[in-house]
């Protein structure tokens, strides 16, 4: 068992322009409805 100490899940954003709530991953992650780069982290 080699398991990494960090999760590799993504974080939760949410949309400023939909306020679609999605689980993003990268350091821009878009809004999947509107692919607004506007999201902030929750
Ligand atoms: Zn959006």
């Amino acid at each position: 068992m080699d398991m990494p100490p960090e999760r590799v899940k993504g974080k939760n954003y949410k949309c400023n322009e939909c306020g679609e709530r999605f689980n993003g991953i990268g350091r821009r992650p878009m809004c999947p409805s509107c692919q607004s780069e506007d999201v902030v982290e929750e």
